[in-house]
């Protein structure tokens, strides 16, 4: 174990190892698939009916010849792994057809069926000056501080788009549902486009006549956000969610970064910039900004939070040991979902472990700046399973696939030794210690507990857990779970 331990130490790398999978020449579809195959093993362990693992650049077909397909997709489920189709409304016969053959297969072989309808979602912000605000003298305006790419209009001009987008919804899953495919997960990635209330959004609705109308008390930051995130909630409920669930009333749906939480989210996305005179919370040089209680009105079946390495989080914090720079952040976020959604409602976890979108050249960068390791990233992934998360989705770049999935595989595929406490465990802690220490996670069935321990500093005795009026003592043990009684 110490051995393991050092070894996986000493692959802690600086942030150039990024740089250096943006050189290689892009991957094709079949060698991810290769290069994901190659390096992750058959699961040990069965995972019944737990949800498998999803990859953004696992989704759609690389090849006509069927029988490669199914020695594929059965070469995936027994990792644990499974396929995603991508819908296209821009190249609807062609990713029709294909989706269709890829379930039938799926169908075939018993394996759910996955859908990335992402695109099915584009776009309420199309351009259209009917979709733009209004300024004082009458001209139109659009706010252009979220991308370059994307007239972000007014929020209060966007209804009119609804029956054209859910039409794209409709298209797809009625030709499923004709076909006798039932959809088991359906996921959009619905970022920059309708109502957002950061980066110019405030300063473009104060100048915006209809916006100052339908915003009594627009200076007040609460009260803008509830609005925008209403309104964004609306669009994703009548648009997305009830549609598929018309369709399938049992799919998982969901999108990118919507999920219970306690009032506040602790990362900013690629895109976000944080609104000047906006509340926060401050942590060190970190502000998490309040957020709207936005997934009990949006319909979604499945919780979805991001846990990802972004690039300014290093700069937040002051802990000497790098790794708990990361740990602490995204423990943060994780627990946040796992405390704050019901037991009934999935939640499957966006991760990222290369560090996230990091700065072009030119910009500026953090000093020492050093990649989260291995060894503490697989510690998270345990937490996190341990706390209450119920899938593995997982967002990168094609060259980064084998490796991200090699590193949340693995773990997946450990934690299924314990598949009963997964199952029908409750987490015992929630704490996200706010130094570097030990931190503690587990679930408990009756009177055991399992347990995972992991730590940041050289504390070397038991640390004491109250699980409903009684003491767990747990001793120190690196890089395996304990099973203990209570
Ligand atoms: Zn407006």
């Amino acid at each position: 174990m110490r051995i393991a331990l050092a070894i996986a130490i000493s692959v802690a790398t600086t942030y150039a190892v990024n740089a250096s999978a943006q050189e290689m020449k892009r991957m094709t579809h079949a060698e991810i698939i290769q290069d994901v195959l190659q390096r992750t093993k058959p699961l040990a362990f069965p995972r019944g009916d737990r949800l498998p693992i999803r990859a953004s650049r696992l989704e759609g077909l690389w090849t006509d010849d069927d029988a490669e397909v199914e020695r594929v997709l059965r070469e995936l489920d027994a990792r644990g792994i499974a396929m995603n189709a991508r819908w296209s409304p821009g190249n609807r016969e062609k990713s029709l057809a294909e989706g269709l053959r890829l379930a039938r297969l799926q169908k075939k072989l018993g394996l759910g069926i996955g859908i990335n309808a992402n695109a099915c979602m584009h776009s309420f912000c199309n351009g259209e000056e009917r979709t733009f605000h209004v300024a004082e003298d009458g001209t139109l305006f659009y706010d252009d501080s979220f991308s370059p790419r994307r007239k972000m209009g007014c929020p209060f001009a966007l209804k009119h788009r609804y029956p054209e987008i859910r039409e794209q919804f409709d298209h797809f899953l009625g030709a499923y549902k004709d076909a006798g495919l039932d959809i088991e997960f359906i996921y959009l990635d619905w970022e920059i486009d309708g109502p957002l209330e950061w980066n110019g959004a405030w300063a473009s609705s104060k100048k915006c006549t209809r916006c100052r109308q339908s915003i009594p008390n627009i200076d007040d930051f609460a009260e803008f956000q509830r609005a925008l995130r209403t309104l964004r909630c609306e669009m994703q409920r009548e648009v997305c969610a009830e549609t598929v669930k018309r369709y399938f009333p049992r799919a998982l749906v969901g999108n990118y970064s919507v999920y219970p939480h306690n009032g506040y989210r602790y990362w900013y996305d690629y895109y976000e910039e944080f609104a000047e005179g906006a509340p926060f919370k401050a942590d060190q040089r970190a502000k998490y900004r309040e957020w709207f209680h936005e997934f009990s009105l949006t319909g979604y079946t499945f919780a979805m939070p991001v846990v990802y390495t972004w690039y300014p989080t290093f700069g937040w914090y002051d802990f000497a040991n790098a790794d708990y720079r990361w740990f602490y952040n995204m423990l943060l976020v994780a627990t946040n979902a796992c405390k704050s959604t019901p037991a009934d409602i999935p939640i499957i976890s966006w991760l990222h472990w290369h560090t996230t979108s990091p700065p072009r050249e030119g910009e500026p960068t953090i000093p020492g700046l050093q990649q989260f390791s291995e060894e503490k990233y697989r510690e998270l992934l345990w937490h996190m399973l341990l706390r209450g998360t119920d899938g593995l989705m997982m967002w990168c770049p094609a060259e980064e696939t084998g490796k991200e999935m090699q590193l949340l595989q693995e773990v997946y595929a450990a934690a299924l030794e314990y598949k009963e406490f997964l199952d029908n465990g409750e987490p015992v802690s929630f704490a996200v210690p706010s130094q570097p220490g030990p931190v503690v996670s587990g679930l408990r069935l009756g009177n055991r507990v399992l347990v995972r321990r992991t730590d940041f500093d050289d504390t070397k005795g038991s640390i004491s857990l109250d699980v409903d009026g009684r003491t767990l003592r747990v001793p120190r043990v690196e890089g395996e779970c304990q099973v203990l009684s209570l």
